[in-house]
């Protein structure tokens, strides 16, 4: 982040506009509704800054500015185009100790302005850094068609109650808790409804039953890893939760999508530190959610597939903690999408199955001719580390050596990269190829539909291998 966010307070406070046409008026205009006394300098305005003339708090000055108008001012804007003008504002305006902003001169720009939504009393701000002020109109552009004109009109009612919830509730995340509640609840739908006098009733009614507040443990799942394959209850959730439990499936991106302040703690292994047992990671989920806290279990994939969410739920359940279970989109049906490979297909494949390569004791035995049976597709998660060994067993048993078989790296996210092979070769190429996982293995015939199809949900880093040249596989 280049520049630091801040809603500033100008009202009162002297500001400079240098210029007279359209950038101009935007800035005094936007200035004078923030409440700022704005001297516009300009010798012969156009119509649109003209058209300003007659506010109480605009004073027009038919000249250009000198040093000495800069005394006392907080923000001096540049609009003039002309670069003697910029250069004399923005030097004499910093001397002065004023913030300097000239339109589109970057060297000149103390800040920079944002494209605004407004819905008073609510004022969000977008910028792109700078970087592509088109990408910040844009977005403001789909934000203002998402918000409904009565939020800002919600905002002043809610705050109408202020007052009333701090006396009530006196605990910090206990009033946080039932602002959300209040808003997103029955009170809030009542009063964009324009049912104001049923929304008071209900906050009312909310606040006369308001008692301490429960701990709850929620279950998520995070998905492959690209953020926007996300849920939207999971994103709704992820913004309530007071802490995060996290481990290291969950892809980049996607921690940051929850709530600012929530507590965010690592469960899984980073360097320095030991991943915390599953029954360690159990016992603090209920210790959290007991004192009171809303724990969300952020989990990469589906909770379900292998993800022990399922002895999560039982112990959790057990400590007599309400729990919730939210489905992520599991790896294989994201790694499958993303890299082109149907898991069922009429020709090819009528039934799937997920393995996983790993038990608790260790590489499990499978029987591979059962699983890979014609018109099957089999998908075995945690396998990249036994692969050859997954492949020596099932050729071993008789599986066909030409049985296509695609390794799956990454899948759903910016560095994905598919090996694609025989069981026989699948090995080699994929140590070639030096995956680091998370890693897939997909067997069937409906591996060879993504070379058919050459689709590719993500654009996929380059794989070049050239097996014959690495001496040693
Ligand atoms: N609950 C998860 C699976 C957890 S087991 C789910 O439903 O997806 C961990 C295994 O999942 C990894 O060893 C790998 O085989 C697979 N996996 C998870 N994310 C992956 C990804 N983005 N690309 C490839 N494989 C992935």
């Amino acid at each position: 982040m280049d520049y630091l966010p801040l809603f500033l307070d100008i009202k009162g406070k002297r500001v400079i506009v240098d210029g007279g046409e359209t950038v101009a008026a935007r800035r005094a205009e936007r200035a004078l509704a923030a409440g700022a006394l704005v001297e516009l300098f300009d010798p012969e305005p156009g119509d649109e800054v003209r058209a300003l003339f007659g506010h109480e708090n605009l004073t027009h000055h038919a000249r250009v500015p000198e040093a000495a108008d800069f005394e006392g001012c907080f923000i001096a804007y540049g609009a003039s185009e002309e670069p003697e003008r910029d250069q004399l504002l923005a030097e004499a305006g910093r001397a002065a100790g004023a913030l300097v902003n000239v339109a589109d001169v970057r060297r000149y720009c103390d800040f920079i302005t944002p494209s605004v939504v407004e819905r008073d009393p609510i004022t969000i701000a977008i910028s792109t850094g700078g970087a592509a002020p088109v990408i910040a109109r844009n977005l403001r552009a789909r934000i203002e068609a998402m918000l409904p004109d009565g939020y800002g009109r919600l905002a002043s009612f809610a705050a109408r109650f202020r007052q009333k919830i701090a006396e009530r509730i006196s605990d910090g995340r206990g009033r946080r808790r039932f602002w959300e509640d209040m808003i997103e609840g029955r009170a809030g739908d009542a009063f964009l409804a324009g049912r104001e006098a049923d929304a008071v009733a209900q906050i009312e009614a909310d606040l006369e039953t308001a008692g301490p507040v429960t701990g709850e443990v929620w279950l998520v799942g995070a998905g492959p890893g690209d953020p926007d394959l996300l849920t939207f209850k999971a994103l709704r959730l992820m913004q309530h939760a007071d802490v995060v439990l996290y481990d290291r499936l969950v892809g980049p991106g996607i921690l940051e999508l929850s709530r600012r302040d929530a507590r965010r703690i690592n469960v899984g292994k980073r360097p320095g530190y030991h991943a915390l047992k599953q029954d360690e990671i159990t016992a603090l989920m209920i210790r959290l959610a007991k004192e009171g806290n809303r724990v969300l279990r952020l989990k990469g994939g589906d909770p379900f597939i292998f993800g022990r969410g399922g002895e999560e739920l039982e112990d959790v359940a057990r400590a007599g903690i309400p729990v919730q279970v939210i489905p992520g989109i599991t790896a294989a049906a994201g790694c499958g999408a993303c890299a082109g490979i149907p898991l069922t297909h009429r020709d090819h494949a009528q039934s799937v199955v997920f393995v996983t390569a790993h038990g608790a004791g260790g590489v499990l035995a499978h029987d591979w001719t059962r699983l890979a049976r014609p018109g099957q597709t089999v998908v075995v998660y945690m396998g990249l580390g036994s692969l050859g060994q997954i492949a020596a067993a099932a050729l071993e048993q008789g599986v066909r050596p030409d049985l296509p078989v695609a390794v799956i790296d990454n899948g759903s996210r910016q560095n994905q990269r598919v090996i694609s092979a025989t069981l026989e070769t699948i090995e080699k190429k994929a140590r070639a190829a030096d995956l680091k996982g998370p890693a897939l293995i997909v067997m069937g015939d409906v591996v060879t539909m993504r070379d058919k199809l050459g689709y590719t949900g993500v654009a996929e880093e380059h794989v070049s291998l050239d097996i014959g040249a690495q001496s040693g596989l």
